[in-house]
């Protein structure tokens, strides 16, 4: 037992509240087939019924209860009438043998059929005779003592019958009561003074009678009654459940019909359609559900403009225009038509960030696109690829229409002129043009065609257009291109490029002033590859200015070591145009000189003459920050392209290097020695010292010291080395007597 009690205390609390709470509701709960989940619109309607059940089911018991207990009442009150008047009309019998009185007896009980059967006994409990309407009657026998005994004692008492009810049938009566008759003293019987004292009145027993009373016939009415009441309600519960069932759906109705839209919005249909609701609650739920939508609406298309658009210029982007390219090139394939894609690239674009501030390149990248916008055909899309670069694709179109509208962009981007800081920008665009054809169709390769092809207008001088040819040197250049990016980009991450080291000398005493720090790349067979071979393909792939850091770097490391053994070590450095589009170019070079203890006035950087003369601003003031830092300058290549003397006053180099193509061929070109000394004069008057490259024999270093150069820098005077040693160069009585010659 105690075991049973610990097992239930147990399974109680290992039972936990909502565990509980599930398994109260688990009997209304329906789980729909299709989805699994319960249905709420059965649950609340089984509650409902359930209750309203268990409610018609309390009250059809009570009902029950207080319709025994009121029957219980009345045959309690009938029982005692009765025994009252079958005690009078027995009465008689004790006392003489009086038929009508039995006659009279009969009839009453006849006229009960409730009363099952009367017996009367004598004083002593023997049986007399008895009157009924069952069978009963006959089996009755004596009256037992102990019952004999409690019927004397209540002889005289107001309710003076004892009841017993059977317990299996409450319905059914037996009662026992004395029958005695009371008498006033003999005397006075018949002059009765009512004003004398009451004399105590006496009691004499005449015997028992006893009766049976059957009421199940009333408790069957009761029953049939119950039973009628019991089937009207269960009508009026299914009426009630049906009834309930409907108005409950109706009001559910609501919420159902939004299942579907919103399983639509779960989908991401945002276009879907709410049914006004009439209930509040409800109507509130759709009203949210509304205005979500609407917010997930807005935020798409937030998300779609910015995922499409390019957020300063409002343009389609990169991805939006690669997918418009493929569209056009699916369409290419069915129709067979030609279109045309440009590339554009704004022409030294950075000059107004570096002039006026980002935020006015900005302005100007703005009004470049409404240019852009302006002047191409309705049909064309026009996006920025980012920075200053544009695309643009002209649909149905052949060479000759992609020609034309190159140009026309070209003429209207000519004459725009935009106004910053009261200064007057005119910006212009170089343009790769390529044709998408049924061949040629491959969107990657067609950007890369554009691009190489802008590339080209550039090379070619800018503001100008450039159609991409597919020739078979151009494929090969390309296929030669990819195996050198590889190549380089291996070689800068694995540190594979070496330095070498040519002495420059000063040509009248032949004393070594500097050294110009150059690249190698070690090939296969062993050879050492001459930086002309790869560099237009490190500029071509944008490796040049992760070049021109190498460079620096280990150039910087070579002056620590080796200044260690010469102090006056003196080293020149190319930096290419590439380099200076960095714009930690001069804090990176003063850190890493700082490093290495590397004096920057004992550093020459050599700038092409054309990255010098075209002078961004951005490479004007990086120039000047060297120059801040100590270091000195050299102009490149000079003689080669843009030359106008007039630069040479306007730019500060300390170093003129003479192009290589001048000098190659000295001895025997007369116009080149004009040059050459024209270029030393000025230069001399400039106070900027000339160097003269590509000097291979005494002949020429001879004239070159009688042209008035100062120093020389070629085989002749030291080939490139590993070490940066200084070497004099013979200088020749001959050369001297030359030069009187020449004069
Ligand atoms: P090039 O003629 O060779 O094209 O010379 P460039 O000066 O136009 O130089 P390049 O096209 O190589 O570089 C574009 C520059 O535009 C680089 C960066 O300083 C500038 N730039 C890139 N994106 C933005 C931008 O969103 N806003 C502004 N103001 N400038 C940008
Ligand atoms: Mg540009």
């Amino acid at each position: 037992m105690k075991a049973t009690l610990q097992n239930i205390m147990n399974w109680a609390r290992s039972m936990k509240v909502s565990r509980l709470g599930k398994w109260i509701r688990a009997p209304f709960a329906r789980v729909d087939a299709k989805s699994g989940s319960r249905v709420l619109v059965h649950e609340i309607l089984s509650l409902q019924v359930f209750s309203a059940a268990l409610a018609g089911v309390l009250a059809i018991a009570s009902l029950y209860w207080g319709g025994q207990w009121v029957l219980q009442d009345n045959y309690s009150r009938w029982a005692l009438q009765w025994t009252q008047e079958l005690n009078e009309l027995g009465a008689p019998l004790f006392l003489a043998d009086d038929s009508e009185a039995l006659l009279r007896l009969e009839s009453f009980v006849k006229r009960y059929p409730e009363i099952d059967r009367v017996a009367y006994y004598g004083r002593d409990g023997t049986m007399l005779f008895t009157v009924g309407n069952d069978d009963g009657a006959k089996s009755v026998t004596n009256l037992p003592s102990g019952a004999l005994k409690e019927a004397v004692n209540v002889v005289g008492d107001k309710n003076p019958f004892l009841m017993s009810t059977g317990i299996l049938n409450p319905q059914r009566f037996e009662i026992l009561a004395p029958v005695w008759k009371e008498s006033i003293p003999d005397d006075g019987l018949f002059d009765f003074d009512p004003t004398l004292p009451q004399q105590p009145v006496k009691t004499e027993l005449l015997g028992f009678v006893s009766i049976n009373l059957d009421f199940v016939i009333f408790h069957d009415r009761l029953l049939a009654n119950i039973k009628g009441g019991i089937l009207i309600l269960l009508v009026v519960l299914v009426a009630f459940a049906l009834y309930g069932r409907h108005a409950l759906r109706n009001a559910l109705k609501a919420i159902s019909n939004l299942q579907e839209p919103i399983k639509e919005l779960a989908k991401g249909n945002l276009q879907v359609e709410f049914e006004p609701a009439e209930h509040r609650e409800i109507a509130e739920i759709v009203e949210a559900l509304e205005t979500t939508a609407s917010a997930l609406n807005a935020r798409d298309a937030e998300l779609l403009q910015l995922a499409n658009h390019d957020s300063l210029t409002g343009l389609f982007n990169r991805r939006r225009f690669l997918e418009e390219l493929r569209k056009e090139a699916l369409k290419i394939m069915h129709g067979g038509h030609e279109s045309a894609l440009f590339f554009v690239d704004l022409d030294q674009f950075k000059y107004i960030n570096d002039a006026c501030g980002h935020p006015a390149g900005d302005r100007l990248i703005r009004k470049v696109a409404d240019e852009l916008l302006r002047s191409v055909g309705q049909d064309d899309v026009v996006a920025r690829f980012g920075g200053d670069e544009f695309a643009i694709l002209v649909p149905h179109t052949d060479e000759a229409g992609a020609r034309l509208a190159a140009e026309t962009l070209l003429a209207n981007m000519r004459r725009m002129a935009h106004i910053e800081d009261e200064r007057v920008f005119h910006v212009h665009c170089s343009i790769g043009i390529t044709m998408l054809t049924e061949e040629n169709i491959l969107h990657d390769e067609l950007i890369n065609q554009a691009d190489i092809a802008c590339r080209e207008a550039k090379m070619a001088g800018r503001n100008r257009m450039h159609v991409f040819e597919q020739s078979v040197e151009a494929e090969q250049q390309t296929a030669a291109d990819i195996g050198w990016m590889t190549r380089l980009r291996n070689a800068l991450d694995n540190d594979e490029f070496e330095l070498r080291f040519q002495p420059i000398n000063r040509v009248d005493t032949g004393e070594t002033t500097h050294h110009e720090v150059l690249i190698r790349l070690p090939g296969d067979d062993g050879n050492m590859i001459l930086p002309d071979v790869f560099l237009p393909s490190a500029v071509r792939f944008g490796l040049m200015s992760e070049i021109d850091f190498w460079m620096i770097r280990n150039a910087a490391e070579a002056y620590e070591r080796e200044s260690a053994s010469d102090s006056d070590l003196k080293l020149a450095i190319n930096l290419s145009a590439n380099a200076f589009e960095n714009e930690d170019l001069t804090s990176y070079v003063a850190a890493i000189f700082d490093k290495h203890n590397v004096a920057p006035g004992n550093i020459v950087f050599e700038i092409t003459e054309s990255l010098a003369v075209r002078r961004p601003i951005h490479v004007e003031r990086q120039i000047a920050e060297l120059r801040e830092l100590g270091c000195e300058l050299a102009l490149d290549d000079f003689g080669t392209g843009y030359s106008s003397f007039s630069y040479l006053q306007k730019l500060h180099f300390d170093y003129i290097k003479i192009d290589g193509a001048f000098v190659k061929d000295l001895p025997n070109n007369p116009v080149d020695q004009k040059m050459i000394r024209l270029i030393a004069e000025i230069g001399r008057e400039a106070g900027m010292k000339t160097v003269a490259e590509y000097v291979q024999n005494a002949e020429t270093l001879a004239l070159l010291a009688d042209l008035g150069v100062d120093l020389a820098q070629g085989f002749f005077v030291g080939r490139p080395a590993k070490k940066p040693r200084r070497k004099s160069t013979p200088i020749l009585l001959k050369s001297r007597r030359t030069k009187k010659g020449a004069r």
